[in-house]
């Protein structure tokens, strides 16, 4: 019937891909570089290493797929290994950063493209693969860009390419996006594989809700709620998928659709006779894996499924039976933001290709309806044609270390991309090579300030400080938020007993001060819910660190600096935070507002989640993690400092590029 087909079992075979299998395998076997495109959820993520697997590509190497998003690694190698029927990490495995289920019996490796990078720094002719297959090349992630930039690279050198290579290596880039022909053309020319597609109508009606002057407001997460629900009682059977920005909004808009649904009345309020019951399901980032899993599940008999999803949904990850797309026209995003002077991560409106693309979901099956909360004048005004590529939104603080570090020294003129922050950061790049540090620092999966912070630390032999640190800092949301004023008011009065234990005045140090409780606690599950702490996220903290760990040991094997420092713990702590966080100073200047010593002068405030809030008389320097853009500047996880700690630094902050400087400062 129509209903199970929507709701239809897929075997590979019924995907579009299946019947163009031996003609794909032939186009990898016959050239270094092929390009293939399809509609998205085709089975070129899923089928096409399977493919090449079965044709006997493995004999020499791996396979390895990249993909923008950890989650999509993960989920699709759940995925295939459960179609090869074999259990996850053996013949098929993955990698995302601080997460390895791969064994020496992995020939089909899914991972994310900064993994497949670091390994390009360890092994820059990939001796280990026979195929690399670059995925979701459209979306033009930072990381992606510039493997394809490497690669490249690799087979203009012939002598390069094939120096520690016993077999030749096959490079395949895929695309959701039929805008081929640059690509092809930036591989010189090399052949397209077009998979033909079969799509269904869709179609889309502007809302009323958000408009042009609406760009900043959070109006937009009741609205998709109001929509949502709109579409459950008024439309026919069918799975929704609602577009969001993030695990916050995510998690607000699933608890006030659990909230509204469940007063719905379904023998009088929902027109469709046949639907029941509305399952609600959140899709982000950093869930939990057996959460995930539950999405791709057809829903109960007369249950409606609704998928509350960020970007994920648009092009990674394909969910059958979606019917229905509720778009918010926002995206979260990494931007460098010119008023601030640095990366950001920034609620904005999407483009329209993107727009399409999330409409494009719901017509995958059969024809289907997209229902946009924004007006026609938005669209019109407030939407760009296209996503700014990564590589031309960020600063690249982190990239030019890499490219510095594989040799690619004349950063500058690495063909690919027009660079467009580079003068801040590479003033002195251009002749620098990378210093002994900066060997070391490459060799850290965390942002460079972090791991210069926490290389300081260990010189100085307080490894136990700066290590679950920087652990803490590399997951997410460590402190409960609960709606609900009462219960915010409970957790807001737990955080701050936190902070006081911790000593005061340093949320850097409150978070040291969580890791070391709640691993010190008998009860540490108990412990965490009795602090308002995400529990998930303390074990997560826990094996990043002790990942972090094993990498130090690594490299205090080779040629490791050494230093003393007389002093308290407290001032030792925050001063090698100094040597990481220089470039983000910031003095007070009036009243309750600091000003960024980086140059741009930016006016920012400390957040309501610091403990230094409120407080903000007392200060003169301080030094912050990140910064939060809404109507004003916030800056969050703050500690105060002495002005003698960074003075040397911060005159430098332009004239060379921060690695060096880095390590001239310790010299
Ligand atoms: P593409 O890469 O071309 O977008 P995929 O290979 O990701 O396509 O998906 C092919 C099909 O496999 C889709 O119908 C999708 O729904 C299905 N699929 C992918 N991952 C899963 C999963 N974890 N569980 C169930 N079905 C999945
Ligand atoms: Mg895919």
């Amino acid at each position: 019937s129509h209903r199970s087909q929507d709701r239809g079992f897929f075997t590979s075979k019924h995907l579009p891909i299946y019947r163009h299998k031996a003609k794909l395998v032939q186009a990898v076997e016959g050239s270094t570089f092929l390009v293939v495109t399809g509609e998205t959820g085709s089975g070129k993520t899923t089928q096409l290493p399977q493919y090449l697997h079965q044709a006997g590509m493995c004999r020499n190497g791996k396979i390895g797929i990249t993909q923008p998003r950890r989650v999509a690694a993960i989920t699709v190698a759940q995925r295939v290994a459960q179609e090869m029927q074999c259990t996850l990490g053996r013949e098929v495995g993955y990698q995302v950063r601080f997460d390895d289920c791969t064994s020496q019996d992995t020939v089909v490796k899914y991972m994310t493209d900064g993994c497949l990078l670091r390994e390009i720094l360890a092994d820059p002719v990939l001796s280990q693969y026979s195929v690399v297959i670059l995925d979701e090349v459209h979306e033009r992630s930072l990381n992606t860009d510039i493997l394809l930039g490497l690669l490249k690279k690799m087979f203009s050198d012939p002598a390069k390419s094939t120096k520690g290579r016993s077999f030749p290596l096959k490079v395949v880039v895929m695309s959701a996006t039929l805008e081929t022909d640059k690509l092809s053309a930036f591989l010189g020319g090399c052949p397209v594989f077009a998979i033909p597609g079969r799509t269904f109508p869709v179609t889309c009606t502007f809302g009323t809700a958000v408009g042009p002057k609406d760009v900043e407001s959070t109006g937009y997460v009741k609205e998709v709620v109001r929509m949502a629900l709109d579409v459950h009682t008024s439309e026919l059977a069918g799975d929704i998928l609602v577009f969001l920005t993030g695990q916050s909004e995510i998690e607000r808009a699933c608890d006030l659709l659990f909230e509204k649904a469940e007063s719905i009345d379904y023998r009088y309020d929902v027109q469709d006779q046949t639907v029941e019951g509305l399952l609600i399901l959140p899709l982000y980032g950093s869930m939990p894996t057996d959460q995930q899993r539950q999405i791709f599940q057809p829903p109960p008999s007369r249950i409606r499924k609704c998928v509350v999803a960020t970007n994920i949904a648009a092009t990674s990850l394909t969910i059958n039976g979606i019917k229905y797309i509720i778009d918010s026209g926002f995206v979260k995003q990494l931007n460098h933001n010119s008023r601030v002077g640095m990366d950001i991560l920034e609620v904005v409106p999407i483009s329209k290709s993107e727009a399409e693309q999330r409409a494009g979901r719901a017509g995958r099956t059969s024809a289907g309806k997209c229902f946009r909360i924004y007006t026609k004048e938005f669209w019109e005004k407030s939407m760009p044609e296209y996503t700014v590529p990564e590589i031309q939104r960020t600063s690249l603080t982190a990239v030019v270390l890499t490219l510095k570090c594989l040799g690619v020294h004349d950063v500058i003129s690495h063909d690919l991309f027009t660079f467009k922050h580079l003068s801040l950061w590479c003033v002195g790049c251009r002749r620098g090579k990378v210093t002994q540090l900066g060997e070391l620092m490459v060799e850290f999966p965390l942002q460079p300030g972090l791991t210069r912070a926490v290389l300081k630390g260990s010189s100085l032999g307080c490894q136990d400080l700066l290590l679950p640190l920087a652990a803490m800092l590399s997951v997410e949301n460590i402190f409960i938020r609960p709606g609900n004023p009462e219960k915010q008011k409970e957790a807001d009065k737990k955080h701050r007993a936190l902070a006081t234990k911790s000593g005061g005045m340093n949320d850097f140090a409150t978070l040291l001060s969580v890791f070391q409780l709640c691993k010190s606690s008998d009860r540490p599950s108990a412990w965490c819910k009795d602090n308002w702490i995400h529990w998930r996220a303390l074990k997560s903290a826990f094996s990043v660190e002790t990942q972090l760990r094993e990498i130090l040991l690594r490299l205090q094997q080779r040629d490791f600096p050494v230093e003393t420092f007389d002093g308290n713990k407290s001032e030792l702590f925050r001063r090698c935070l100094c040597t990481g966080y220089f470039t983000n100073v910031a003095r007070r200047s009036v009243g309750k507002v600091f000003c960024t010593m980086d140059g741009n002068g930016s006016m920012v405030n400390i957040h309501p989640s610091s403990s230094l809030f409120d407080q903000e008389a007392d200060l003169n320097w301080v030094i912050f993690h990140d910064v939060l853009v809404t109507s004003r500047v916030y800056i969050r996880t703050v500690c105060p400092i002495r002005y003698e700690w960074v003075k040397d630094l911060l005159p430098k902050l332009h004239e060379v590029d921060v690695y060096e400087l880095s390590s001239v400062a310790r010299q």
